[in-house]
């Protein structure tokens, strides 16, 4: 032993010199990872990928190769309408063909793709496009209507390109240039020579929905999409191949459809666009016309669905094997419900905006037998590679990974935001700690990379100086059978700070809240229970399908809503 220590290549070590310090430079060439690389790659090499989008009509389908010829043919009209490296080109769109052409078009000619939210308020689609500064909008002639009354307070915008067949003069009549998308591309070249951009630079950016307050602008490099992708598209995330249609339910305007697009034209999975059929009934056909093998969308989404084909057991959604569900917590029994009454495994994912959003998936281990698959589905699943995750307590001390101690979720990596678009420092310091991003998320992690969110830190309900969980809460409601929806807020109270008002909707068999508190009994420790009850035919949304509980704030407050103590 000792004779191999001390000699190196035949020489004693004393006798061998190193080269102490200084970092050795790898072999590899430098190449950018770059949009432009993910649409000449799948335009290419899975040519015969498709892209569905459900029409009035049925459905129409385009082929990648299609796609990316469209795409060179967008980029050349967009370059002669002037657009430039680092121009913001917007759109206000459903999922289509059509946006996903500009959605490589715009980031692999050096311009920046930026998706408006069109189910915000106008003032703030207004706010947030005149923020972004952008020049050109590619709008769908469904969303004209909606569009039109906005545009004379969109200060930057020049041009206005319609996708589909809408009289353009409304537009003019504005003063702002308008033309057809069809007719911009037509007799354009149908390749392109794309730059070769730092991966580094704007590929894209969205706003978050503002749920917690104002919307802010985040920016995705090249790089970071590019790399989202790969991550996103693993065997233990969403695990897309060639072999996959994927149903992207997610709108493209949140977090880029959680890079759908773009992760579909890395593996070749074909893509099915619902356009702007997204109620149960059209969604639901499309689904057995299409025949779509994976879903990504937010739980309620999914949870009006199940009900729909409940209700309808002719529909035929047997194609459907994998659903992913993110951007609010999916409640355990629909998860259950898809598993046993329909064979489809039902995994949930946690991201944000900031994250572009892939954090977490819930893929269950191999061999975790029917309750381990289910503990873990219970939760939103583990780490992805590249997001390094801490758990904050409110002393800024670091918490242990025991599945026990909670705490405020920070993240860090390659495709979560340093910063916001176009904020100064002091504006989003307390969003910011030594480089990990504020996610303003409570929960615990385990061991092995589990993450179980309890809260949002504004929606986590303190109760005489302990926390209750809504989420749990809520959880557990939906599990009772005459339940459809349940959606649980802190409200002021005097004795103990805050206690939790519970806001359900029922399926129509009548129950009353002390039916609904003996249930919750059986599950979650007495003081946790809720004593205030509200019963309501519908529970309003946000914009991305999550549970507005700003608003059933307000109207607590405003005393609107009726109020059952149990
Ligand atoms: P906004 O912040 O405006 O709601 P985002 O879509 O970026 O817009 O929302 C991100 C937030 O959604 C997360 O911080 C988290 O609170 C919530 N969220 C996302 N996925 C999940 C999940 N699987 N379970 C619980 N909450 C989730």
């Amino acid at each position: 032993m000792s004779l191999v220590l001390s000699v190196c290549g035949g020489r004693p070590i004393s006798q061998v010199s190193f080269r102490v310090g200084g970092p050795v430079r790898s072999t590899m060439q430098d190449a950018g990872l770059q949009i432009r690389g993910l649409l000449e790659h799948g335009s290419r090499v899975f040519a015969t990928s498709t892209i569905v989008t459900a029409t009035a009509e049925g459905h129409s389908t385009a082929t990648f190769a299609k796609a990316g010829r469209n795409a060179a043919r967008l980029a050349h009209a967009l370059r002669a309408l002037g657009v430039a490296e680092g121009d913001r080109v917007a759109t206000f769109m459903w999922n289509n063909q059509q946006h996903v052409e500009a959605y490589f078009a715009v980031p692999a000619m050096g311009a920046v793709i930026h998706p408006l939210n069109i189910r915000l308020f106008p003032q703030q689609v207004v706010h947030i496009a005149n923020h972004a500064e952008d020049q050109v909008v590619i709008v769908d002639d469904s969303l004209l209507p909606a569009f039109l009354p906005m545009l004379s307070g969109l200060s930057s915008v020049r041009c206005v390109i319609v996708n589909g067949s809408a009289d353009l003069s409304a537009v003019r009549a504005q003063g702002v240039e308008a033309y057809s998308y069809d007719m911009l591309l037509r007799g354009q070249p149908d390749s392109y020579p794309w730059p070769d951009v730092d991966e580094r630079s704007a590929a894209a950016m969205c706003y978050t929905s503002g749920t917690t307050g104002d919307p802010k602008g985040v920016v995705y490099s090249h790089r970071s999409i590019y790399l989202h992708s790969i991550a996103a598209t693993l065997p233990d995330a969403i695990a897309l191949s060639r072999r996959d249609l994927a149903l992207a339910v997610v709108p493209q305007f949140h977090v880029l459809a959680w890079s759908l697009p773009y992760a579909a034209f890395l593996t070749g999975a074909s893509l099915a666009m619902p356009d702007r059929f997204l109620a149960p009934e059209p969604l639901a056909a499309f689904i057995a016309a299409v025949r779509p093998t994976k879903g990504l969308g937010v739980p309620t989404v999914w949870g009006n669905l199940l009900r729909f084909v409940e209700a309808h057991p002719e529909i035929d959604i047997s194609s459907m094997k994998e659903i992913g569900s993110g951007g609010a917590a999916t409640p355990e029994s629909m998860t259950r419900a898809y598993a046993e009454r329909h064979g489809i495994t039902l995994m949930q994912g946690w991201g944000m905006t900031e994250t572009s959003p892939l954090g977490t998936f819930a893929r269950p281990l191999a061999g975790a037998g029917a309750e381990g698959a289910s503990a873990h589905r219970a939760g939103q699943g583990r780490f992805c590679a590249g997001v390094e995750a801490r758990l904050i307590d409110p002393h800024d001390e670091v918490l242990p990974w025991d599945d026990i101690s909670v705490g405020e979720l920070q993240v860090r990596g390659p495709w979560v935001t340093g910063s916001y678009y176009g904020e100064d420092a002091g504006t989003q310091a307390d969003r910011f700690s030594d480089g990990w991003l504020r996610t303003g998320d409570v929960g615990r992690i385990s061991p092995d990379g589990w993450l179980t969110l309890t809260d949002r830190m504004k929606d986590v309900i303190k109760s005489g100086g302990e926390w209750i969980s809504s989420v749990e809460l809520e959880n557990h409601l939906a599990g009772h059978p005459a339940v459809v929806e349940a959606c649980v807020i802190g409200v002021p109270d005097d004795r103990w700070g805050e206690r939790p008002l519970a806001c359900v909707v029922l399926a129509g068999d009548p129950v009353d809240a002390s039916e609904l508190k003996g249930f919750l009994g059986d599950r979650i420790a007495r003081w946790q229970l809720p004593e205030r009850w509200v019963f309501l035919p519908a529970i309003a949304m946000t914009t991305t399908g999550k549970y507005d509980k700003r608003a059933l704030r307000e109207q607590y407050a405003q005393e609107a809503l009726k109020v059952v103590m149990a």
